[in-house]
C-alpha cells in the first residue's frame, strides 16, 4: 500500500520570514497523518529542516564537488539537512537545457549521496496535441531514470508542461492513462519493484481538484508549485490526501 505524498516545490520563492508557512504546513500534515514535504530554495533548506518537515532540494549537480560556480552537490544538500531532491523539472529541462542523460546522472548522484529522488517527466502541449504524450513520457522514463534504484527511494512526478502554473489540468482519464502507462513501463525494469514506486501528479493542483486527482488509482501523491507557497493553499491539498486515504 503506497501512502500518498504531497510535495511542494517553492521554486525561487521564499525568505526566512516565509518559514512560518512551512511550520503551519508541517503542523497540519502531522495532525492529519499525511506525508508532506517541501523543496524550498537552497538558502532555506537548513532552517526548514530544523522544523521537522521533510525538506528537499530542487536540483543538484552530478559531481560531488569541484569548480562549478553557483551549483550545489547532492552531498551538500544532505549536509544542509535535505532528505530528497527533485531532478528533471521542466523548468530545468527547458530553461537550462538539461537532457534525459543529465537528469539520469543527477538522479544517480543524489542516490549515491543518500537522498531520495523525484524524477520529473511530462510532455509539451504540442506533443499532447499530436497524440504523442504517452510515447514521449515513456521515452523520458526510459532515458532519465537511474539505472539501479530502490523503489522506496524513487518517485516519478508526471507534470504535463502545459499544466504547470496555468490553471489547466488534463482530464482525470488522461492522468489515469498516463500513470498506468508509467507504472507499466517501470514494471519492465527487472530490478525495480514497480508497485512500490510513488508516481506523483503535478500541474495546477489546488484544494479544489486534489480530491479527484488523488483518488485516481495510480496517482500516489502530488507535486505542487504555486499552491504550496502558503499554508492557506497547501493545507487544503493535504486535507484532500487525508480524505482520499480515509476513503480507501
Ligand atoms: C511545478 O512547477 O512543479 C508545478 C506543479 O507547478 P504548479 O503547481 O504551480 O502548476
Amino acid at each position: 500500500m503506497r501512502r500518498l505524498k504531497i510535495v511542494g516545490n517553492w521554486k525561487m520563492n521564499g525568505v526566512r520570514a516565509t518559514l512560518v508557512e512551512a511550520q503551519a504546513i508541517h503542523a497540519a500534515a502531522t495532525q492529519a497523518d499525511v506525508d508532506a514535504a517541501l523543496a524550498p530554495p537552497a538558502t532555506l533548506i537548513a532552517a526548514m529542516a530544523t522544523l521537522g518537515i521533510s525538506t528537499g532540494g530542487q536540483d543538484c549537480h552530478i559531481a560531488r564537488s569541484g569548480a562549478f560556480t553557483g551549483s550545489l552537490s547532492a552531498d551538500m544538500l544532505v549536509d544542509a539537512g535535505a532528505s530528497f531532491v527533485i531532478v528533471g523539472h521542466s523548468e530545468r529541462r527547458d530553461g537550462c537545457g538539461e537532457s534525459d542523460a543529465d537528469v539520469r546522472a543527477k538522479a544517480e548522484a543524489a542516490l549515491t549521496a543518500g537522498l531520495n529522488v523525484i524524477v520529473c517527466v511530462g510532455e509539451s502541449l504540442a506533443v499532447r496535441e499530436a497524440g504523442e504524450a504517452i510515447g514521449h513520457v515513456m521515452a523520458q522514463i526510459e532515458h532519465s531514470l537511474p539505472l539501479s534504484a530502490d523503489a522506496a527511494r524513487l518517485s516519478i512526478a508526471y507534470e504535463p508542461i502545459w499544466a504547470i502554473g496555468t490553471g489547466h489540468t488534463p482530464t482525470d482519464a488522461d492522468v489515469d492513462a498516463m500513470h498506468r502507462a508509467i507504472r507499466a513501463t517501470l514494471a519492465t525494469h527487472a530490478t525495480l519493484d514497480a508497485a512500490a514506486v510513488h508516481i506523483l501528479y503535478g500541474g495546477s493542483v489546488t484544494g479544489d481538484n486534489a480530491d479527484a486527482l488523488l483518488a485516481i488509482d495510480d496517482v500516489d501523491g502530488a507535486l505542487v508549485g504555486g499552491a504550496s507557497l502558503t499554508a492557506a493553499k497547501f493545507v487544503p491539498i493535504i486535507m484532500a490526501a487525508a480524505r482520499v486515504t480515509a476513503n480507501g
